[in-house]
């Protein structure tokens, strides 16, 4: 418990503890195979799994009531308390009044968002836009720089060739740092200067816009989750433990985007891998791929998108003030990159191109939303604490 010199907290805790949970089914597996090993032979059975879930009360019904009232018209009330009756919204899918009807909740949830973040911030927004979101703190692992870089590829194709029918993204940032965390300060400008550069030019402006509001806060999910399309789960597969964005998001008919991280996994296995827009490296390929000796070189050096992208940011386009403003962030991505931006890239773009195809198909799209919705039951943090009574408080 103590080396160095030092307590390690980490095994202080779970010496400790009559419990341990990893959260999420992936986590679980990596804390028991990898972060206390030696804890999983001495104490077997210590180190659970209770995977995370959300309340439906705060999540569907009270954010978003035109969805909340629509699943009530279809599948009774008592969802509040038994997430899993929303099953019953299979029997719909293949209806196209309810499809019409689940679009026209979308639609109100994105108008009531848009008012909401005009009023507070001064921004408007194109509704017939992807409403495409990554909300929750900003962590290198959690790869807001993969979104924001990927932003700028784009940015770059559309102004290459503007006349060609391009699927509208509106790129949402919300998420806060703590003061002291400069790489994730760096990450918050980058964003905030692209959005500068992307919302003024008029030749892309009807095909895409970045908005960052910012001091992000459980009102504001309240407003923005029900308004997404699509929902960023982009973590460095390994590092996030759970996630409960990616449910609430997913509870409100969003499709997600995402790494086999944290309790992706078992969305994805919940809602159908073709319900789920999959991409990027696994935990074990993460960990070996760290090992590879000049790894994001090679990454970069075989992604054209990727070094544009990078010379842009590096020659001060958008920082034109301060050319040099960025030069720290972007040394980082060729000479470290430990949550591996640069080896994911070219496959987050390649999964973003499936999203806009998908997304021209509006009633296809739909079907995918609703099948999230139908089979997302599971997380509700009713079954959660369910489990902690049965399983670790010997209290069901
Ligand atoms: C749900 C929530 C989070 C957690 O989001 P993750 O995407 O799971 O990291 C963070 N902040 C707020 C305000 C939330 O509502």
């Amino acid at each position: 418990l103590i080396e160095h010199d030092e307590v390690k907290m980490g095994d202080l805790a779970v010496a400790t503890s009559h419990r341990v949970n990893g959260v999420s089914a992936l986590h679980s597996d990596l804390v028991r195979r990898d972060l206390f090993a030696d804890f999983e032979a001495l104490t077997p059975g210590r180190i659970v799994n209770v995977t995370n879930g959300i309340t439906p009360r705060r999540w569907l019904k009270l954010a978003n009531p035109a969805l909340a009232d629509l699943v009530t018209e279809r599948v009774g009330s008592g969802w509040e308390t038994d997430l899993d009756r929303l099953a019953g919204l299979t029997d719909h899918a293949d209806d196209p009044v309810f499809l019409e009807a689940f679009g026209h909740t979308k639609h109100v949830a994105k108008q009531r968002f848009t008012h909401w973040l005009h009023d507070a911030h001064g921004v408007e927004l194109p509704q017939h836009a992807i409403f495409d979101v990554q909300a929750k703190r900003i962590h290198e692992y959690k790869r807001q720089l993969l979104n924001i870089l990927w932003t700028i590829a784009h940015y770059q194709r559309i102004s290459a060739d503007p006349h060609a029918d391009w699927t509208p993204h509106v790129k949402i940032f919300a998420g806060k740092a703590a003061p002291g965390y400069v790489v994730a300060k760096d990450i918050i400008r980058l964003i905030n200067d692209v959005a500068h550069v992307v919302n003024s030019d008029p030749i892309t402006r009807d095909k895409l816009r970045v908005v960052f509001p910012p001091n992000y806060s459980v009102t504001m999910a309240e407003h923005l989750i029900p308004a997404a399309d699509l929902s960023e789960q982009i973590s460095t597969a390994g590092m996030e433990a759970s996630g409960t964005g990616n449910m609430k998001f997913a509870l409100n008919g969003a499709l997600t985007i995402g790494t086999l991280d944290g309790a992706n996994v078992e969305i994805r296995e919940h809602v159908g891998p073709d319900n789920f827009f999959l991409f990027g490296l696994t935990a074990d390929e993460v960990a070996a791929r760290r090992e590879v000796p000049d790894h994001a070189r090679a990454a970069i050096e075989a992604s054209p998108a990727l070094q544009g992208v990078l010379h842009a940011i590096a020659t001060g386009a958008f920082s034109p003030d301060e050319p040099g403003r960025y030069a720290s962030l972007v040394d980082l991505l060729w000479s470290s990159d430990w949550f591996l931006v640069a080896s994911d890239f070219d496959a987050y773009d390649a999964a973003q191109q499936q999203v806009d195809r998908a997304y021209r198909d509006p009633n296809a799209w739909q079907k995918m939303a609703i099948a999230n919705i139908a089979r997302i039951g599971y997380f509700s943090s009713d079954r959660a604490v369910r489990e902690y009574m049965t399983e670790i408080w010997n209290a069901g």
